[in-house]
């Protein structure tokens, strides 16, 4: 039966590690602060910016929210973002997607400044962390990372696979396994033979969107199993990619889901928060 790999008691103890350090910063001059700007009033959106608004005050980051209306047009929306970009007391500008269909998503994540880009989604620090030489990594993928240390797992020299490839998650998720000197498959939904690919993985991170995806025939004996899937079931509960009680019996370690990537992706918004105000107070 496999090890568990806690990320919400992970994301707990990190949280305690930040609010230290925020609370040092602070005291010496530099109160780190992250804006969210939600456009419109897309449910899920409004339940993220809460979460991220509450976990900032759990750590004394400050927080600010800027909420536009669904009608906001894409330059009312660049011009709060230019002023977020100007005002030096802001470390971190995030805008909370999707954002409303006449809004060029794309557009929008290049006018952050790199500097405040705390999703980091931004070109720049696409690019950075494809070179190894970032400030922010992306949440959600850093938060695997973090999981994996935490647990002791070495990646070096072990066969990767990453089944996903959207720029948020699976491409950058790949990049940082290589970064540990893994040897990393990418997957996505043209490749041929998926289940005779993950069968010889010592490490699969599914980021996918379906429930049940990876089930017990596609996982060798003591491989460890990340689920970054978050879907909701026909019993309207919260579930990951992994069918979870087959595959546990046969991974050595696995995250739970929910409670395994879910709470690390919050945590490591708060830690990029931390790093953009602790590059803030050493210049
Ligand atoms: P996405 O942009 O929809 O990407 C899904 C990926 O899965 C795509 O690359 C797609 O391949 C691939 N795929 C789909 N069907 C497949 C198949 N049959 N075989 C192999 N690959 C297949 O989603 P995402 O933003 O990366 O997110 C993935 C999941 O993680 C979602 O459930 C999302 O909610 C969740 N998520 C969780 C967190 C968290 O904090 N836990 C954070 C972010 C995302 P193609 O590229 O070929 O279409």
């Amino acid at each position: 039966m496999a090890i568990l790999m806690d990320g919400k008691a992970l994301a707990a103890k990190m949280r305690l590690q930040i609010k230290e350090k925020v609370e040092a910063l602070t005291a010496a001059g530099t109160e780190p602060a992250l804006a969210v700007i939600i456009v419109g009033n897309n449910p899920a959106s409004r339940f993220y910016v809460n979460n991220k608004k509450k976990d900032c005050a759990e750590c004394g980051i400050r927080s600010i929210e800027k909420a536009m209306p669904e009608e906001t047009t894409e330059e009312e929306l660049l011009a709060v973002i230019a002023e977020l970009n100007a005002d030096p007391s802001i470390d971190g500008i995030l805008v909370q997607l999707p954002v409303p269909k006449h809004i060029n998503e794309r557009r929008i994540i290049e006018a952050i400044d790199p500097k405040k880009d705390v999703d980091a989604f931004h070109p720049e620090n696409v690019g950075r962390v494809m070179i190894g030489q970032y400030s922010f990594l992306p949440c959600t993928p850093a938060g695997v990372m973090e999981i994996l240390a935490e647990y002791n797992i070495d990646v070096a020299g072990k066969n990767c696979v990453v089944i996903g490839r959207s720029n948020i998650v699976g491409k950058p998720q790949a990049m940082l396994l290589l970064h540990k000197n893994g040897t990393v498959t990418i997957c996505h939904s043209r490749t041929k033979n998926l289940a005779e690919i993950t069968r010889k993985a010592e490490i699969i991170v599914c980021a996918v969107g379906k429930e049940k995806f990876l089930t017990a025939d596609m996982v060798s004996e003591g491989a460890v199993i990340i689920d970054v899937g978050m879907n909701v079931n026909a019993e309207g509960k919260l579930t990951g990619d992994v069918d979870f009680e087959p595959v546990s019996k046969l991974a050595s370690y696995i995250t739970p889901a929910p409670g395994g990537v879910g709470p690390m992706t919050r945590v490591m918004l708060l830690q990029n928060t931390l790093k953009a105000a602790q590059i803030r107070a050493a210049k």
